[in-house]
């Protein structure tokens, strides 16, 4: 049920808390994160973790 296909190498990945690929190592939720795969169960660290990207870089802007 929780099987991913990895969108470098084509390997299934049943793990699901599984960040890399286990075969090419590459990042598996940055890239179809919220496109392809809105069926995560944790949508809300990832709205999370843009808020906190636009924060950071919005007060960066600020300090300059
Ligand atoms: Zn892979």
């Amino acid at each position: 049920m929780g099987e991913y296909i990895c969108p470098h190498c084509k390997n299934p990945i049943y793990d699901e808390e599984a960040l890399l690929c286990l075969y090419c190592g590459e990042s598996l939720r940055r890239k179809t994160g919220v496109m392809g795969k809105l069926k995560y169960p944790r949508p809300k660290i990832i709205a999370a973790v843009v808020v906190f990207l636009v924060l950071i870089s919005f007060i960066i802007l600020i300090l300059r």
